[in-house]
């Protein structure tokens, strides 16, 4: 399986890293080893003296599809949760500066947070999802999916004109403004309509 993130999909977070808005979604992809196993710690790693936390709803697709129409993107996931694309920015910044990909950024080992999944039908409305994320008991990101410039729907219509979709992906769906930089014996958590859905150690 694979994950497939979006980058740059809420206005706020665009602002705070001074990127362009973009005219189609920002798409990049994690391998499967980047999911850290549940119940693990998070360990920062050697190369990087920044690792950011980016809190993202995440969708999990359940049946093959490719060049999928929006108005039947409903029918490829029954399940969201929330996660964390954990991205060191030091070595993404570099990169992005020479135009280089940031696969190395992005996609190290543990660098996916994947939460516990709740049906969509739990939900009467998946375009007006709450979520934010604690760090140390602080609130530090706070998003809505109203914000999101292409919504859940979209963005599987956009990403499986390029990727065929696997039963089994998830697809992060960009970040909210209020990323930073974590640090040993943070403790972060994730709230989905006030449900927790994930917490993880930094050390
Ligand atoms: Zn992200």
């Amino acid at each position: 399986m694979k994950l497939i993130c979006i980058g740059r999909n809420y206005t706020d977070h665009i602002k705070e890293l001074a990127n362009e808005r973009p005219n189609d979604p920002v798409v990049f992809i994690k391998p499967d080893s980047a999911i850290l196993p549940k119940e693990q710690d998070f360990y920062i790693p050697e190369f990087t003296n920044e690792v950011h936390h980016e809190v993202e709803v995440l969708v999990k697709i359940k049946k093959v599809g490719k060049h999928i129409d929006a108005k039947f993107a409903a029918s490829y996931y029954d399940e969201v949760s929330l996660g964390i694309d954990f991205t060191a920015r030091d070595l993404q910044t570099e990169l992005k500066s020479k135009g280089l990909p940031w696969e190395k950024a992005k996609g190290f080992d543990g660098s996916a947070v994947v939460g516990n999944w709740v049906e969509k039908s739990k939900f009467s409305d998946l375009n007006n999802l709450e979520f934010s994320l604690k760090k140390n008991d602080v609130v530090v990101q706070h998003g809505n999916t109203s914000l999101m410039l292409w919504k859940i729907d979209e963005l599987i219509a956009y990403v499986s004109t390029f990727f065929m979709l696997k039963k089994g992906d998830i697809i992060f769906t960009g970040t909210p403004a209020g990323v930073g930089k974590v640090a040993p014996n943070d403790y972060l958590a994730g709230e989905l309509q006030g449900q927790q859905l994930f917490s993880v150690k930094i050390k």
